[in-house]
């Protein structure tokens, strides 16, 4: 070997990290879900976890990977905008059951929940969910634990933003006695004063939550107007969003007016207080439950209640709220579940993709739901066409977050590395040292 060769081999070598991060994705069938239309034998360059390139002519440096899903429909990846993945509802409870989160809470440490969660955070991705808003529910801050472990690659799961603990009026979503009143921690922040709101909302940031959620009205004395806004303008200040829990007409009214991102739920709206939520620009995220779960009437309550929403034109995000236990079922099989109010509902499915990609990004504030130059490469793949029939999500074959390939030809192929630092000790010296 003449010296110079052997030279540019070991240049190549040192360079081999930076270009191993570029790769090319052969998509047979690319579905935009923007406009509900599929182009053939398009090509996406990804180069350090961003789409760079998009089309028919994408000229990709020589050498570069390919990924080839010629045979596949390939999409953005899924966003869940309503989950709890430290939360499982014990074993035979169910949503007619009241409280059985309220069990959980009180039988499971928030240790066991995180345990748990990491095992709920991979079914996720391996389901095809690349981002998922965790909205409390998880105890002293597991939800936050889960979203560092992910974020520091520690273990396999969606992006997440995370609620951290509810805010809500005493008692939250509980029944206490006042023998124990503790009962309701640590799920919840209890704040009743506009002093004590503020708090709330600075204690939560500062625990890492990054879209605090307010619960409205589970309680005779429900949330103001005025009470919402001191909330949401001192969130809004930090640059954090607000959701709210909110079921009846008055309580969802006062989270609008206050100017949350979103309600959670919505199950009584009317129609006066769903064009009040198109003309704030207030997303609806319905976590509508399976009949198998809720019965016939309430499920057929949700169906119309969603037939009026897109009437309307409120903005919709897709969102589970799946949190219990199905035998051999994993979290992300059931999270696809949640989809079915909308073909119910007699949406397009390219309406229900946007659901699920696009709008879920705008509301989590991500950088993500579109194949598009600039966008992070969150992308799934599938056998069948999802705008012909959205069950075509059950069987996805590749998943691709942030450029890293998580699932390739149906199997989960991401590991775990054997040695990490902790990425909390980097923040806590920023910290320390005022540099945030
Ligand atoms: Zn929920």
């Amino acid at each position: 070997m003449k010296p110079f060769a052997f030279f540019t081999l070991l240049a190549g070598l040192i360079l081999m990290p930076a270009s191993a991060q570029t790769v090319v994705i052969k998509a047979g069938h690319l579905v935009d879900v923007a406009s509900g239309t599929v182009k053939d034998n398009q090509s996406i360059l990804v180069e350090d976890g961003k789409i760079t390139a998009v089309g028919d002519r994408v000229v990709a440096p020589d050498g570069t990977p390919v990924i080839d899903l010629s045979d596949q429909y390939v999409m953005p990846g899924l966003i869940d905008a309503h989950t709890h993945l430290a939360l499982m509802e014990m074993d035979g409870s169910d949503i007619n059951d009241f409280g059985s989160y309220y069990y959980a809470s009180l039988i499971e440490d928030t240790s066991m929940r995180v345990a748990q969660g990491t095992q709920m955070a991979r079914s996720m991705i391996e389901a095809g969910f690349v981002w998922a808003r965790d909205t409390g529910n998880n105890g002293l801050y597991g939800d936050v634990t889960l979203r560092r472990a992910i974020e520091g690659g520690w273990i396999p799961g969606p992006n997440m933003v995370t609620a951290g603990r509810m805010i809500a009026p005493f008692g939250g979503q509980f029944q206490m006695q006042p023998e124990k009143p503790g009962l309701g921690n640590p799920e919840y922040l209890y704040a009743d004063s506009h002093d004590e709101l503020v708090r709330a909302v600075r204690e939560n940031v500062h625990y890492g939550a990054t879209f605090l959620k307010l619960i409205i009205d589970n309680q005779p004395y429900i949330y103001s107007e005025e009470d919402v806004r001191v909330a949401v303008d001192e969130a809004h200040d930090m640059g954090v969003k607000v959701m709210s829990h909110a079921m009846s007409d008055e309580g969802i009214r006062n989270a609008v007016l206050g100017g949350v991102d979103s309600i959670e739920h919505g199950w009584q709206i009317s129609d006066e207080t769903l064009q009040l939520m198109k003309d704030h620009g207030t997303y609806l995220v319905g976590t509508d439950f399976p009949a198998a779960r809720i019965g016939e009437t309430r499920y057929q309550a949700n169906v119309d209640r969603n037939k009026r929403a897109r009437k309307i034109g409120v903005k919709l995000a897709f969102g589970s709220d799946a949190v219990y236990y199905e035998e051999g079922r994993t979290r992300g099989e059931q999270t696809l579940d949640f989809l079915r109010s909308y073909v119910d509902a007699d949406f397009p499915n390219a309406f229900i993709l946007q659901m699920a990609t696009m709008n879920g990004a705008d509301l989590l504030g991500a950088n993500s739901g579109e194949i598009k130059v600039g966008k992070n490469a969150d992308i799934i793949a599938m056998y069948h066409n999802p705008l012909d029939d959205i069950e075509a999500l059950r069987g996805v074959q590749f998943v691709m977050k942030d450029g890293e390939v998580y699932k390739e030809g149906g199997k989960f192929t991401r590991e775990t590395p054997r040695v990490l630092n902790n990425p909390r000790r980097k923040q806590q010296r920023g910290n320390m040292l005022g540099q945030n």
